[in-house]
């Protein structure tokens, strides 16, 4: 037990909350595996955590009884608002909840550093939120880390080194500006409903500063157009982004006739140097 709240299957028949497959819910269940997750987030004492899509609480109540100062939760189902008063109400001052759309609402107004994230969300929210958290014009970001939850086949996007098939936007925002890794697989029957799919949990860590230099703004269009048309050469998947992009490539050494694919994040920050200049 890590706390004196009902157990997750009774609040949610408590406050009727059926999942909607329209909201992504598919909720974890288990207390112990959300306090494992929560774990993954690192140390969270005297970290303020950010948490998207509290559901039923299950992640809220792990981050709390693993000792968060203050938990800011968004959620956009209403129904789950009367579930974070009674959790708020066992952990005094340190849990904030708000009824609204996470793609909306900005959060740092209710955030005092060290801040970490931590989400189970739709799999469309995540990963535009995670774009998001990953290209503000300046780095540092406002968050330490990121403890999200995805689709298996998304965290491995993340993940993914160059010359594989899952290569692609997601791995290079990561992997430019921070340091990502899986750090635990979860299948279906984790979840309830379960989902079609096995999920996995990413952790991804801010550096200090970018490996590369590189305009966040240019660097997200160039490999956006890149990936878009991911089996084209370069000259023409990127023609869009530069009508001179065939002199920009050449300037950076990248084959005008090389694939997406095969071009590595060093060579990525180069060419949206060189685009912006
Ligand atoms: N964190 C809970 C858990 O692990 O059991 C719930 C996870 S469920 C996969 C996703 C949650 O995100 C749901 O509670 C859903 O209502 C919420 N949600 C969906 N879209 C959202 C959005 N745009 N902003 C905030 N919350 C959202």
């Amino acid at each position: 037990m890590i706390d004196n709240l009902p157990p997750l299957r009774d609040v949610i028949a408590t406050h009727e909350l059926a999942a909607k497959k329209s909201l992504g819910q598919n909720f974890l269940l288990d207390l112990n595996l959300t306090a494992k997750i929560a774990r993954m987030a690192g140390d969270l004492t005297g970290a303020d955590v950010l948490e998207i899509g509290p559901g039923p609480g299950g992640l809220t109540r792990g981050l709390l009884s693993e000792g968060a100062r203050r938990v800011l939760a968004i959620e956009k189902d209403p129904r789950c608002m009367p579930i974070m008063a009674e959790i708020a109400a066992a952990y005094p001052n340190r849990l904030h909840a708000i009824n609204g759309d996470a793609l909306d609402v900005n959060p740092l107004e209710h955030l005092t550093p060290p801040i970490k994230v931590a989400a189970n969300l739709p799999y469309n929210v995540g990963t535009e939120l995670l774009v998001r958290w990953l290209t503000p014009p300046t780095w540092p970001p406002f968050w330490e880390s990121l403890t999200l939850m995805f689709q298996r086949e998304v965290a491995q996007r993340i993940v993914a080194k160059p010359g594989t098939k899952a290569y692609g936007r997601l791995a290079l925002l990561a992997q430019w500006r921070s340091d990502p890794k899986i750090v635990l697989d979860l299948p279906p029957e984790a979840f309830s409903p379960p989902p079609k799919v096995s999920s996995a949990v990413v952790h991804l860590k801010a550096l200090p500063a970018p490996r590369f230099e590189a305009d966040a703004g240019t660097l997200n269009r160039v490999v956006a157009a890149a990936f878009n048309q991911r089996r084209k050469m370069l000259r023409s998947a990127l023609k869009s982004v530069d009508p001179a992009i065939e002199d920009h490539l050449n300037a950076v050494g990248i084959k005008p006739t090389e694939r997406a694919e095969q071009v590595g994040l060093e060579e990525f920050c180069a060419l949206a140097r060189s685009l912006k200049g």
